[in-house]
Formats: structure tokens, sequence, C-alpha cells
């Protein structure tokens, strides 16, 4: 299929996903094209990432080293290549670029202003993502629509018109508490930051645990008052705001629930 699929298509498409499990879901994701799949090592990205490593599938599998990330995250991408028999492609951001930035904001000048912390974001997580990205026609993402109310409307396959590819977001309609049950079922390894507070995971500087009942990606960039914040990885048009999102209870997120 055509990297450039017609609307109809694509609504095709998605009706396909929709009656999948998951490994039917990537298999046929790995049908329309080279695939790759960028993963944070976020719970749901480990299930993806498991799935991928358990079926065998013809999927490229791809981190943004951004430089900043927690040690238990650096961590677990290797228990993760240990454990499915696969390797993560690191991509990391250019020193030359990294310097410019902290010459022109400081090294932590993303506390500064919204500017500036998108700017780290272009160098250390967009500059990396174009090039793991490269050559793809199809790029598959654990977006999922309880995340946030950024995402609340997240389809299982949408045109990346940017970046020119198909985007499959598999998990799409996959609630959190399905996520924590698949994991511990399949025994899939998580980061154990998850059972500290922590259900959405970025960079070390940018990530705080968040309070009882507030939305999962709270703790993302919390100084910022911009409801709709992202690091430009994931633009969904904004239908509904952070404060929609479905609220996660910190005490749920469990060493149980959640390895
Ligand atoms: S999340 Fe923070 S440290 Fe990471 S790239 Fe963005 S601004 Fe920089």
């Amino acid at each position: 299929m055509s990297v450039h699929a017609a609307s109809a298509e694509i609504a095709s498409l998605d009706s396909q996903f929709a009656d999948l499990d998951l490994a039917g879901r990537l298999s046929l994701a790995a049908t329309l094209g080279r695939a790759v799949f960028t993963t944070s090592l976020g719970i749901e990205d480990q299930v993806i990432t498991a799935a991928i490593g358990t079926h065998r599938l013809p999927i490229n599998v791809s981190t943004l080293e951004t430089g900043r990330l927690f040690k238990e995250t650096v961590d677990l991408i290797a228990e993760t290549e240990e454990r499915y028999d696969i390797a993560i492609e690191r991509f990391y951001p250019e020193q030359d670029d990294i310097d410019a930035y902290a010459e022109k904001f400081g090294l932590n000048g993303f506390y500064d202003s919204v500017e500036a912390r998108h700017a780290c974001c272009h160098v250390r997580k967009l500059i990396p993502l174009a090039k793991a990205l490269s050559g793809a026609e199809v790029w598959i993402t654990g977006l999922r629509r309880g995340q946030s109310g950024n995402r609340a409307t997240t389809p299982f396959v949408e045109f990346d018109a940017e970046r020119g590819l198909l985007k499959v977001n598999p998990l799409a309609d996959w609630d959190i508490e399905t996520i924590k049950a698949h994991v511990s079922a399949e025994a899939i390894p998580v980061n154990p930051l998850h059972a500290r507070g922590y259900p959405s995971i970025g960079c070390e500087p940018c990530t705080r645990a968040i309070k009882p009942g507030e939305p999962e990606r709270a703790g993302r960039w919390w100084w910022e008052n911009d409801e709709k914040r992202e690091c430009g990885l994931h633009v969904p048009d904004v239908q509904a705001t952070e404060n929609d999102a479905q609220p996660v209870s910190q005490a749920s997120f469990t060493a149980n629930s959640v390895r």
C-alpha cells in the first residue's frame, strides 16, 4: 500500500486494526511497508516490544537515547534486549547540537521557557527521531487514548503528513488496567519507576512522580502551564485538554501489578 493512502483507505485500515489482537495488529502493520517501532521503554511500549520479540515480527525497534534518561530506563533497554533476544537501536543527539543549545540556553535551560524546552526536545528527540524513521514507511507507536486529553482521539492508523508515513498505534484502545494485567500475565519487564508513581517516564530532569488522581502525563514538564504540552514527537489534533484525561491512581501502580 502506498504511504500516500487516501483517507478512505486509512479509514478501512483503521477498521481492520480494530478487529485484531495486538499481534495481529503488529503483523498487519509490518505488511504495509518498512516498519519501525520507537520505544520510550514506557509500560505500553514494553508490551509492544514483547509482542514483536515473542512473535519475531519484521519490525525494527529503536529508541531515542537523549542523554538525560533515568538510569532505570537505560538499564531496561539492555534487559529488554536480552529477554527478547532483539536489538534495540539507540539514536543519540549530536554533541555539536547539545553544545550549541547549552551555549544559548544553558544545559538545563528548558526550565526557563517553553521555547527553550522545545529547543532541547528538538535537539535531543526530534532530530534523532528523524534519523530513526529515515527510510521507514510505517511508524509504530505506543500512543493510547487514555494517556491524556491530547491523545483521546488517537486512531489505530493515520497518515503522518509531516513525515510522509503511516503511523500505527496498536494500543490506542487499551486502558492502563488492561496494560498492567497483560504485563503481569506475560511477566514483561517494566521500568521500576512505574511502581514509584511515574506512569509516564521521559527524561529525568523533566519527569516527576504524579499525585493520586492526576492524569498519567501530569508529571511530564510539570512546571509548564500549557495543558496540551507534548515534546513534538506526536502532535495529534487536540480535541480535549489534559484535564480531561483518564485519572490514574498513583497507588494503583504497585510492584505487584507492574513488575
Ligand atoms: S524532555 Fe527535557 S531533557 Fe529531554 S529532550 Fe525534552 S527538554 Fe530536553
